[in-house]
């Protein structure tokens, strides 16, 4: 590295230009050396030559950690994963899929448990219940009684991070008690304001003040299953992974065998039922898929 080049994040693209925040939190408005051919991403750590008035050229990228596609954003390392208390009431297959992304993509991921005004639904006391247990307790946070903001805002410090969850759950009102001074659409305003309309976002990373960032759109849009093989996905589910060394089988993959100490787990009520139907419900995503290969 020349001594004239710093180091930085991108923040967003806007009309050409990328905004760079360097470790001084300055943000520099960079164009690309032309050199450059790879696509660069919001989230992407790159060198850069600051210019005077805040201007800069971005130099090289360097190498990301990982890669979204849908948003496009690099390096994110903590997934928020929100499920509101009820209204709409918690899904746990989508819950237990973006776990399973998280745990692919290497992504840390924290359930919220959002709305945490309203009297709970019994699948959001189950949450709270069954996943400390895999080492993953929930916060709960209220966006309309600013309540457990301050634990997120120490879970985020020093992440980019992402949100993700049903529609409704309270993304975009989270994101707007997270960040001063903006205003995201909440549903219902943005329902009205823009039904038909196609707008190219392009996502934006925001800084917060206690440290850390967030980006303004919800992670994995599309919750496809990642490229596992079937018998590595039990692997991905720390409270069947656990049991399953007991198994009769070396590679049993809980499924139709017999003598399977996961379903015996499930049976006994140590595994829960959702949890196991979860994963033959992916296992038997990934089986088909397998055939269809063959
Ligand atoms: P998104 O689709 O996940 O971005 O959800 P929104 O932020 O648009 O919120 C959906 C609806 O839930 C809106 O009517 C919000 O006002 C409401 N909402 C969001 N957070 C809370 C909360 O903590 N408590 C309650 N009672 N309602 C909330
Ligand atoms: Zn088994």
């Amino acid at each position: 590295m020349t001594a004239n080049k710093a180091e930085g994040l991108v923040l967003k693209r806007y009309s050409g230009f990328y905004y760079v925040q360097d470790e001084q939190y300055q943000i520099y408005e960079c164009k690309l050396r032309g050199k450059i051919k790879d696509p660069v991403f919001t989230g992407d750590r790159v060198r850069f030559t600051p210019l005077e008035a805040g201007k800069g050229i971005l130099e090289s990228i360097i190498p990301r950690k990982n890669e979204l596609y849908r948003p496009r954003i690099a390096n994110v390392n903590l997934l928020l994963i929100i499920m509101a208390c009820k209204q709409p009431a918690p899904s746990l297959i989508l819950l237990d899929k973006l776990l399973l992304l998280a745990s692919f993509y290497k992504i840390t991921p924290q359930i919220l448990l959002n709305k945490s005004d309203l009297p709970p639904d019994s699948t959001s006391v189950f949450i709270e219940d069954y996943y400390p247990q895999m080492g993953l307790p929930p916060i709960k946070t209220s966006a309309i009684k600013k309540t457990g903001i301050d634990t997120l805002r120490i879970v985020i410090e020093n992440k980019i991070a992402v949100f993700a969850g049903p529609s409704g759950a309270g993304k975009s009102s989270l994101l707007n008690a997270l960040v001063d001074g903006i205003s995201v659409k909440t549903q219902e305003l943005s329902k009205k304001v823009d039904r038909g309309k196609h707008t190219t976002r392009h996502v934006e990373l925001y800084p917060l003040e206690s440290g850390g960032w967030i980006a303004d759109t919800p992670g994995f849009s599309q919750v496809e299953v990642p490229a596992i093989k079937s018998s590595e996905l039990a692997a991905y589910f720390n409270d069947l992974s656990s049991i399953a060394e007991e198994c009769k089988f070396n590679d049993c993959l809980h499924h139709g065998e017999k003598e399977c100490a996961v379903k015996d787990a499930v049976n006994e009520g140590l595994i829960a039922q959702s949890r196991y139907n979860n994963y033959i419900s992916i296992l038997e995503e990934i089986l088909a898929k397998e055939r269809s290969y063959k």
